[in-house]
């Protein structure tokens, strides 16, 4: 196979951060438990896409990563993963909170997220809930109130629920910001901080996002800690 140089050659990978492992450029590499391995094998996914195969080995070590990368990547899987096996080592009790957060810029886009984390969670018994707006908040709040591992939640309705109290992101130890541009286009940002203030300080922090402009560059810099950059062909 190719060496970790040449594999990010060839796919226009680069990287920025302290000793930054070579990616996985093969499903077989990842080690990811059996559960897990058989699912993305199910999909008929023949490799790791380049984010994925560059995120996941700094994803397991727990490090802040900030992934750069256009839409159809293969982003989802790119954080959800090593999401699931952090569940896997540490599962909480999921009436106490999620342990994993995701957030999106929309309705759509939450839906697709929690699609993927029930395919690909289901044998390893990983629970999802997802809350967006434009919809009623009763039957969210009563699949929530079921507990979950994983909430996936648009910034404006985690706050209305956080308002409510009928949500605690205190058990967070895993926080994703999907799409941070749009997000940020949206005008989310002062929902993202708040949100973001509910979590423990001691988390894992990802951020991924199609483009790099500098309001994305502000929030990657006050909400992540010596984060890991992960650049997929020509940003900016
Ligand atoms: P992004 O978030 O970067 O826009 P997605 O995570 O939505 O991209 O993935 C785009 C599509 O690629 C989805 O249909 C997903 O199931 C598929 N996909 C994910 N990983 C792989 C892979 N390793 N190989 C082929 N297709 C993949
Ligand atoms: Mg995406």
């Amino acid at each position: 196979g190719l060496t970790g140089e040449a594999y990010r050659r060839r796919h226009e990978i680069t990287v920025t951060g302290d000793e930054v492992p070579p990616p996985l450029t093969s499903f077989e590499a990842t080690g990811f438990p059996s559960e897990i391995l058989k699912e993305v094998l199910k999909a008929g996914f023949p490799s790791p896409t380049p984010i994925q195969a560059q995120s996941w080995p700094v994803a397991l070590q727990s490090r802040d990563i900030v992934a750069v990368a256009k839409t159809g990547s293969g982003k989802t899987l790119g954080y959800l993963i090593p999401g699931f096996i952090h569940l896997k080592r540490c599962r909480n009790d999921p009436q106490l909170g999620p342990t994993v957060l995701v957030l999106s810029p929309t309705r759509e886009l939450a839906t697709q997220i929690q699609d993927e984390a029930v395919k690909f969670g289901k044998s390893s018994r990983i629970s999802c809930t997802c809350l967006y707006g434009g919809a009623p908040k009763g039957p969210q709040l009563k699949e929530l109130d079921r507990g979950a591992d994983i909430v996936v939640a648009t910034p404006g309705r985690l706050n209305d629920i956080l308002e409510m109290r009928r949500v605690s992101l205190n058990q967070v130890k895993y926080l994703v910001l999907d799409e941070a541009d749009r997000m940020l286009d949206m005008g989310f940002e002062p929902q993202i901080r708040k949100i973001v203030k509910e979590v423990p300080a001691r988390r894992q922090t990802l951020m991924y996002t199609a483009t790099w402009p500098k309001e994305v560059r502000k929030i990657a810099a006050d909400l992540l800690v010596n984060p890991v950059q992960v650049n997929i062909g020509n940003i900016d």
